[in-house]
């Protein structure tokens, strides 16, 4: 339990805000200590710099094992029709690979290589986030918010997030779901906790205050998708406006469920 919130807290800030989202240091209920493991499962290269990129960043430097999962292959992301899908691809592959690398991610980053657009939450593609799991063990599983409401949001990140979120519980749990994974010699898995990044209502909070240049750099990395001075402008600004509800300088917030309760 944590009762007080300061700037040099060395530990994983974690604030369980009321809904309005004004920060009230009586909610503070629970702290979330940097995991050993963690999976990103992202559903178009470089929205996962943008939506954790720090906390990342910051774990990483605590120890924490990161992996990474690419669902699609990004090859619509332009407004330019000279720019054919195919090519687009190759370049945000090695976009995202080196902004994962930057930021400390040790293995490859896993390129499932669906269309952009086109992600279904189909077997296949649960499989696969299912046999991620199971393969990376991860305590905690980071990826996009599937449920907004107030603005409209990409497909692609509907479908991951929910996917994701199904194949933490009870598809990775249970050994009869995608039993041919044990022939493979990958074992049920619990993951304990998933966060969901772009939330309309975060319940969670990271003080990224150290690594926001380390995310700002990241995030920069995707530059198919982001022009640097608006990158860098856009992610202070957005995190100064979070960190302001979590009382630090610069935060990310999660919506989090919890598997063990
Ligand atoms: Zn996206």
């Amino acid at each position: 339990m944590n009762n007080t919130i300061s700037e040099g807290d060395t530990a994983a800030l974690t604030i369980l805000l009321n809904h309005n989202m004004t920060v009230d240091k009586e909610s503070i209920m629970d702290t979330l200590e940097a995991p050993e493991r963690a999976l990103v499962i992202t559903p178009h290269a470089d929205d996962a710099e943008g939506g954790c990129g720090g906390t990342v960043a910051r774990w990483i430097k605590e120890g924490t094992q990161v992996f990474y999962v690419l669902c699609t292959d990004g090859g619509k992301g332009t407004s330019d029709p000279e720019l054919l899908p195919d090519q687009l691809a190759s370049i945000r592959e090695k976009e995202q690979a080196n902004a994962a690398t930057l930021l400390g991610v040790v293995e490859d980053v896993v390129f499932l290589r669906h269309p952009d657009g086109e992600l279904e939450d189909s077997r296949l593609f649960r499989g696969q986030l299912v046999k991620a799991i199971r393969q990376f063990r991860p305590n905690i599983v980071l990826t996009t918010e599937p449920h907004r409401f107030a603005a409209h949001q990409h497909r692609d990140h509907r479908m991951a997030g929910q996917v994701a979120l199904d194949a933490c519980f009870p598809y990775a749990r249970d050994p009869h779901h995608f039993g041919e994974h044990l022939k493979e010699g990958l074992n049920p898995h619990k993951v304990e906790t998933i966060l969901f990044w772009g939330a309309e209502t975060p319940q969670v909070f990271f003080d990224i205050t150290d690594t926001i240049d380390l995310k700002i750099t990241a995030l920069k990395q995707h530059a198919s998708q982001i022009e640097g001075r608006r990158a860098d402008r856009f992610v202070r600004e957005r995190a100064e406006r979070i960190g302001s509800l979590a009382g630090v300088l610069y935060a990310e917030g999660f919506r989090r469920i919890d598997f063990r309760r």
